[in-house]
């Protein structure tokens, strides 16, 4: 079974169709939204409550980033903290309690060229929705060295503002030349005695003022000329050094080190959107403020479209916004019908308000 709903087998969409809990070809749904991070559930939990029995599909990494996650410290409401795992079975149980369903599967088509919009999936599903929320995240990219799986959350860390805390009074190793590793690096100086950038050319990516901070930061060292090839840890089964290599003269080295903190750059999940929707140029979902992207009903948040935030509690916030969002688009489209797709509605005029609410509004 791919499909799960707390409120059992049958369900009436909006549209009045029955839908199985299979999920029929010709069933016309609300909503949709693909993603099941942190944004994923928390658009399916709006959404559910505004009566829209979304439908969420999951994709191949169940529970997004926050399910490698050791421990999230920082997400509020639980002041002692929670294992990922446990805070992602939290969000789905508190979204399906509402009516959302849940689909064990993974989007290989969006078609939002034509209204309703059209989602095709590995297990071979055609599905018809009004609108779609997109919360298909991004994933650190890995140093995919030995040592770096088994140490992450016991040392191995991609996110300062997660957990530099946990590093006061240690040193620490930075690896990354780009904007992301400095300003992470300048942060963790907060807490750490010590942070080494170990970078891979003897000049950085990062912009001019990052990098004239960092320079002038004296806890904070560069190594130049050097890649990381694995990630050492003690008997205690935290990290404890890493070994490296000179990428001119092939020389082996040592460092000792309390932690690692990887930024070698970041990568949208946005195969689905390529000639689509309008992506910046790290590949990123453009959406506005109110999470609209340039196709009307098409909405995104968390990472996909957010590459300044990244946290748990921010991709929470977006996903809100975008399911309410959505409520008002439906409610636009019942009252006044189909706006035009081409039209881009991050330039309607009046900000916050889909247009035909607008109309509406002024209508009164
Ligand atoms: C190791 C690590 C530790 C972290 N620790 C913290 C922390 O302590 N506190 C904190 O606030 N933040 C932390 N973060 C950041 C936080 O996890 C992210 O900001 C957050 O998960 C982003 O949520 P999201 O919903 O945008 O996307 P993601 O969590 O990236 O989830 C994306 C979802 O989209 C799905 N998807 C992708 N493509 C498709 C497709 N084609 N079809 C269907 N589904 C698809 C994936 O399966 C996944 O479920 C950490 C990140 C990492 C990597």
């Amino acid at each position: 079974m791919s499909e799960s709903n707390q409120n059992g087998a049958q369900m009436q969409n909006g549209a009045g169709a029955q839908v199985s809990k299979g999920g029929t070809e010709d069933t016309l749904h609300e909503v949709i939204v693909i993603g099941s991070g942190p944004a994923g559930w928390t658009a399916g939990l709006y959404a559910a409550r505004a009566n829209l029995e979304p439908l969420l599909i999951t994709g191949d990494d169940f529970g997004g980033q926050v399910s490698i996650t050791y421990e999230v410290e920082n997400y509020p409401g639980f002041p002692e903290g929670l294992s990922g795992p446990d805070l992602v079975e939290k969000f789905k149980a508190q979204a399906e309690r509402f009516g959302c369903t849940t689909s064990y599967d993974h989007v290989t088509e969006i078609v939002v060229d034509e209204h309703p919009f059209t989602v095709r999936t590995s297990q071979d599903k055609e599905y018809r929705t009004k609108s779609l929320i997109l919360c298909t995240g991004a994933r650190p990219r890995f140093l995919e060295v030995p040592g770096e799986q088994e140490y992450t959350g016991k040392g191995v860390s991609y996110c300062a503002t997660c957990d530099g805390f946990f590093f006061r009074g240690k040193e620490l190793v930075v690896v990354g030349g780009g904007d992301s590793a400095l300003e992470e690096g300048l942060f963790l100086t907060k807490f750490a005695t010590n942070v080494k950038v170990i970078h891979r050319r003897d000049e950085l990516r990062a912009s001019k003022i990052l990098q004239d901070r960092a320079l002038a930061n004296d806890q904070i060292e560069f190594v130049w000329n050097a890649v990381v090839t694995s990630i050492n840890g003690n008997e205690n089964g935290v990290v404890s050094g890493v070994n490296t290599r000179d990428t001119l003269t092939g020389e082996q080295g040592e460092l000792a080190t309390d932690g690692v903190f990887v930024y070698i750059g970041h990568i949208p999940n946005n195969d689905l959107y390529h000639g689509k929707l309008d992506l910046d140029e790290d590949g990123h979902l453009i959406a506005d403020p109110m999470t609209r992207t340039n196709i009307p009903g098409v909405f995104a948040a968390g990472e996909i479209a957010d590459k300044v935030f990244k946290q748990v509690a921010t991709s929470v916030g977006q996903g809100c916004a975008a399911a309410m969002q959505a409520e008002k688009f439906l409610a636009s489209l019942e009252a006044v019908g189909l706006p035009d797709l081409n039209e881009d509605p991050r330039a309607w005029p009046t900000p916050g308000v889909p247009k035909q609410t607008a109309d509406l509004v002024a209508a009164d």
